[in-house]
């Protein structure tokens, strides 16, 4: 029998211990940052802070934050990993890029120990959602540039089990490696779990027949959304769990458990987390229920280190204890603020628009898409939203008007929905988009 934790004594680590351990770290790093970070000291001396103020974790709230596009500028004036890298390149032993929703991607550095400290978080993440020494997992995520590759790789061998690397846009190989190779674990994106699902279908084959036991989702929403995992497992006949990761921060650093109620925060020894509030930046009280923006600092980080670095994910945190004795608070990303669309002043998530609407399978595929006529994020209502109807759906003027009504009553915002025949809207192997930008094809 295997153990119920890649590293039980990290895992399960008291809360008291674990903010003493945060505290002589994040003193140590501020430290490091400011004398090895040119971008840093600048913007800690602008700032009127330095290192020693920090007596307290509290105290962090002192510095300044970090956005993606201070560090997009670092690095176009010191090309490739910019003023904020802290490490000379020849101590870099790999470079991985950050995609950005908008603009060019920005470079990630890493040293060797920045390489094992990855290692042991997502390896950590990784066991949590179930892997264990012999677990067979295919890789449906790209093995390239991005960060959700190669450190993924090095983790699934860590734990010791086998990983078969495949990638995108291979379907076919992916199913006869379920075939030959009897493997029983996917990792890749939720929409590309309904993407592989649909197409071995098309084949004449049935997923739920496969012996695929687990499917670990990540890089967007959806395999925490409940109308979406319920999908997933539906097409699959399997368990679904999500993790959560950033590329300047850490691949993967949150996972699911088998009690599935969120992703605990496996990595305090390496990252300190804070929610604020994302239109006041005040600091909120971590509780169960918060919601907020996800702000993150290094603690325990060589190269292209950050502090208090603006994730543009937004949150819900709960900190009450788990079953599973993981003591890292769990938390769950319900949609970026890049995504983020204004009505009326309420803000709305794609993601929670998807979540009502796969609700109301099967007399829908649960495919969906949200139509702008003009750039975001405010919208004029009504909303509208382009919603595939199943193939047995009966009398589609009801079954527009339910979803409406859904809609307005769990979201607060004023719909037009309009329904399209199955098979009538984009499938995706990788991030699914759930925005069409009309205005961009007149
Ligand atoms: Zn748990």
């Amino acid at each position: 029998m295997f153990s119920n934790y890649f590293n039980e004594e990290a895992e399960t680590m008291p809360l008291s211990e674990i903010k003493d351990l945060q505290l002589a770290k994040l003193k140590k790093q501020l430290a490091y940052v400011y004398e090895n970070s040119p971008f840093y000291r600048k913007k800690f001396d602008e700032a009127g802070v330095k290192p020693h103020n920090i007596n307290r974790l509290k105290d962090l709230e002192l510095f300044p934050f970090t956005t993606k596009d201070e560090l997009r500028d670092s690095q176009k004036q010191a090309p490739p990993l910019g003023l904020h890298a802290a490490q000379p390149l020849d101590n870099i032993i790999r470079i991985h890029a950050s995609s950005g929703t908008t603009g060019v991607p920005s470079f990630v550095g890493i040293t060797a120990r920045d390489r094992d400290i990855w290692t042991e978080v997502v390896s950590r993440c990784y066991y949590s959602e179930g892997v264990r020494p012999n677990s067979k997992v295919i890789m449906g995520f790209g093995i390239g540039f991005f960060v959700g590759g190669l450190p993924l790789h090095d983790a699934i061998e860590n734990i010791g089990a086998t990983f078969i690397p495949i990638g995108t846009g291979a379907s076919d190989r992916i199913l006869s490696s379920i075939d030959n190779i009897k493997a029983d674990i996917i990792t890749c994106t939720p929409s590309y779990a309904i993407y592989l699902a649909d197409y071995i279908r098309k084949l004449g084959r049935d997923p739920r027949e496969l012996g695929i036991k687990r499917i670990m989702c990540g890089a967007e929403p959806g395999g925490g959304v409940p109308g979406v995992r319920k999908r997933i497992e539906e097409d699959w006949g399997a368990t679904v769990t999500e993790s959560l990761g950033n590329a300047d921060i850490l691949p993967v650093y949150a996972a699911e458990c088998e009690e599935r109620s969120g992703n605990h925060f496996l990595g305090h020894e390496y990252l300190y987390l804070e929610v604020i509030d994302p239109d006041t930046g005040e600091a909120l009280e971590l509780e169960d229920g918060v919601t907020g923006e996800l702000v993150a600092t290094h603690i325990d980080r060589d190269c292209v280190p950050l502090v208090r670095f603006r994730t543009r994910d937004r949150v819900t945190v709960w900190t009450s204890p788990c079953s599973c004795g993981r003591t890292g608070f769990r938390v769950r990303c319900i949609g970026r603020t890049d995504d983020m669309l204004i009505v009326l002043g309420v803000n709305v998530f794609p993601s929670a628009i998807k979540d009502v609407v796969s609700g109301f399978r099967p007399r829908v595929t649960g495919e969906m898409q949200v139509v702008l006529d003009q750039p975001g994020p405010k919208v004029e209502p009504p909303l509208k939203i382009r919603v595939e109807h199943g193939t047995d759906n009966g009398d589609l003027k009801q079954l527009k008007k339910e979803i409406e009504n859904a809609l307005r009553e769990k979201l607060i915002f004023s719909p037009l929905v309009e329904l399209v025949p199955p098979g009538t809207l984009p499938r995706y192997e990788m991030k699914g988009q759930l925005i069409y930008k009309a205005y961009e094809q007149k």
